[in-house]
C-alpha cells in the first residue's frame, strides 16, 4: 500500500477553555506592588463573569492546536476551481506590510502620499499592459463588484448616446455573479446555452442580439475552464448592433501576457487581484476587482482618478461623465501593494510562464484521470478541468462521497457541483505552483478513490475517517448549528 499524506497521528482533542480553566491559575506575573492599593471601579470590578482561569501555557496550546486543524494553501495543494486559490509569494506580503504602505491613511494630503499614489498610477498601467485594454480603476473591493461597475459604465455609455437598452445576454457558463450584477443595474438577463463544445456559437448570440440589447458578458476562460474560441465574432455581432462586450476576467490566470483582451471584441473587464495578483482569498478577507477599459468608456470610470502631471501625482475629481464613487476612498490599498509587489518580482515572462504551466498542470490532470472519471469537454482546457460522477454513479458514489473521501488522502476537495452545466461536476484547478511530485500524488489519491469507488462504496459513503471529524449532517448541521464544540 502506498503511503497517504492523510493525517494518521496527533490528532488531540481539545477542550473548551472553560473545561480547561481550574480556579487560581495565571497567565500573568506582574512585580511586587509597591504602591498603595486602590479599590477598582465596581462597575469594572466583577467577579460574575464566567472567565476560565488559565496559565499562559494552557492558552497558547489551546490556540496553536486549533490553528492546526485548519487547512489553507501553506498546508498543502488547494485545487479549487474557479477561484484560482493559490499559493503566493511571501515576499508580497512584506511589501504590503512596510510601514510606508501599511499605515499610509488616505485622509493625508496629496504632497505626503506621493508614493501610493505613484504605486496606483504604476498598477493602472500594468494592468492595462497585462489585458491589452486603455484605462484602469482600481476602486471596485472584489470581482462582483468590478462587474457592477463594468454594468454601470455600459448603462452610461448608453445613457449618453441617448439609447437606453434593457437587456444583457449571459451564456450558462458564466459566473453566477454575472446575472446577479447585470440585475442590480436594472438589465434583464437573456440565458445563452453553450454549445456541444462547452463555449459560445455566433448563430446562438445573432438569433438574441438585438436593439435593446445593452451588451453581453461573457467569462473567458469559461467557468468549463475553456476559452471562447469564437470571441472575436460573437463580439462583432454585439458590436455591429451596437452593443458591448463585458469580459469576466477573474479566469486571468490562465491567460497572463497570452491573450489581449481588447484585440478579441472585450469593452471592459474586470480582475481578480485577489486570485491571480498575490492577495490570499477565502476567509472573507478584502479583496480588489479593477475594472479595465476600452477608451470609448474611459471618460465614466469611477472618480477620483489618479493622475500625473508635471511629475507629480495627485486626484482627479473633475469628470462630468464619470459614474460617482464606488468606494470610500480609493478602494483596498493593501491589495494594490501585492499585486504591485508580485507583477514587479515576476516580470512579463514570469508571469507569461506562471499562466503557461497554470494551463499545463490541468492539462496534465486532466489526461491522467480521463480514463476513470467522465470528462464532459474532451478537448484542451486551460487553467482549470472539470470531470463529473458520471462513471461512479452507477455503484451510487457522488461527487460528494469522492471530495470527502479525498480529505483522507491529505488533499482539500476540488469545487463540487459547479459549473451547473455538468452535473455532479468536479472541478479541479492544480494553479502553477504545484511541482509535478505534488500532482502526481494528487492524481494517485483520485485513481485509489475511483478503485474504491468500485470495490467498497460503503467505504467512500462513511468517508472522511482520518480527520477531525466525520461525515457531518449537514442538513442538520446547517439548521441546529451546535457551535459550543
Ligand atoms: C470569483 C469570481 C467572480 C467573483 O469575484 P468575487 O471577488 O468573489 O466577487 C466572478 N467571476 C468569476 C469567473 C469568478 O471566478
Amino acid at each position: 500500500m502506498t503511503e497517504k499524506m492523510g493525517t494518521t497521528g496527533l490528532i488531540l482533542k481539545e477542550k473548551l477553555l472553560w473545561e480547561r480553566g481550574k480556579t487560581g491559575r495565571e497567565g500573568f506575573s506582574f512585580p511586587r506592588q509597591d504602591v498603595d492599593q486602590t479599590p477598582m471601579d465596581p462597575e469594572f470590578a466583577r467577579d460574575d463573569l464566567d472567565i476560565p482561569d488559565l496559565s499562559e501555557v494552557d492558552v497558547i496550546r489551546h490556540f496553536t492546536r486549533l490553528s492546526t486543524w485548519n487547512f489553507g494553501v501553506d498546508t498543502g495543494m488547494y485545487p479549487l476551481g474557479s477561484c484560482t486559490m493559490k499559493y503566493n509569494p511571501k515576499t508580497n506580503e512584506r511589501q504590503a506590510s512596510l510601514p510606508g504602505f501599511a499605515g499610509a491613511h488616505p485622509l493625508l494630503p496629496e504632497s505626503l502620499s506621493q508614493g501610493a499614489l505613484e504605486l496606483m498610477y504604476n498598477l493602472e498601467r500594468y494592468l492595462a499592459e497585462i489585458t491589452g485594454m486603455d484605462a484602469v480603476s482600481l476602486q471596485p473591493a472584489a470581482g462582483a463588484h468590478g462587474e457592477l461597475a463594468g454594468m454601470l459604465l455600459i448603462y452610461a455609455y448608453h445613457k449618453s448616446k441617448g439609447n437606453q437598452r434593457h437587456k444583457i445576454i449571459i451564456p450558462d457558463t458564466a459566473h453566477g455573479t454575472n446575472p446577479a450584477s447585470a440585475a442590480l443595474c436594472g438589465y434583464t438577463p437573456v440565458p445563452v446555452k453553450s454549445n456541444e463544445r462547452g463555449v459560445l456559437s455566433t448563430e446562438d448570440i445573432a438569433a438574441v442580439m438585438d436593439d435593446d440589447t445593452a451588451g453581453i458578458m461573457v467569462t473567458n476562460p469559461n467557468t468549463l475552464g475553456l476559452f471562447e474560441e469564437n470571441m472575436k465574432e460573437v463580439a462583432d455581432i454585439v458590436h455591429a448592433k451596437g452593443g458591448l462586450v463585458y469580459g469576466d476576467g477573474a479566469n486571468m490566470n490562465a491567460v497572463m501576457g497570452i491573450i489581449d483582451m481588447k484585440e478579441i471584441g472585450i469593452d471592459v473587464l474586470h480582475l481578480n487581484l485577489h486570485k491571480t495578483f498575490s492577495t490570499p482569498h477565502g476567509g472573507g478577507g478584502p479583496g480588489s476587482g479593477p475594472v479595465c477599459v476600452n477608451k470609448i468608456l474611459e471618460p465614466f470610470l469611477p472618480v477620483p482618478r489618479v493622475e500625473k502631471k508635471d511629475g507629480k501625482f495627485r486626484l482627479q475629481y473633475n469628470r462630468p461623465d464619470a459614474i460617482g464613487r464606488l468606494m470610500t476612498f480609493h478602494g483596498h490599498f493593501g491589495i494594490m501593494v501585492r499585486a504591485y509587489s508580485y507583477i514587479l518580482s515576476m516580470g512579463p515572462d514570469g508571469l507569461k510562464k506562471a499562466s503557461q504551466l497554470a494551463v499545463l498542470n490541468a492539462n496534465y490532470i486532466k489526461e491522467k484521470l480521463k480514463d476513470i472519471y467522465h470528462l464532459p469537454f474532451d478537448r484542451p482546457c486551460m487553467h482549470e478541468c472539470v470531470f463529473s460522477d458520471k462513471h461512479q454513479s452507477g455503484n451510487k458514489v457522488s461527487t460528494l462521497d469522492i471530495a470527502k473521501r479525498l480529505l483522507d488522502y491529505g488533499f482539500h476537495p476540488p469545487t463540487v457541483y459547479f459549473p451547473l452545466v455538468v452535473s455532479g461536476a468536479i472541478m479541479i484547478e492544480p494553479t502553477e505552483t504545484e511541482c509535478k511530485d505534488d500532482i502526481d500524488q494528487f492524481i494517485q489519491a483520485m485513481r485509489d478513490i475511483a478503485g474504491e469507488a468500485k470495490e467498497n462504496p460503503e467505504l467512500l459513503h462513511k468517508s472522511p475517517e482520518k480527520t477531525k471529524v466525520s461525515r457531518l449532517d449537514e442538513a442538520a448541521a446547517a439548521r441546529k448549528p451546535c457551535l459550543a464544540g
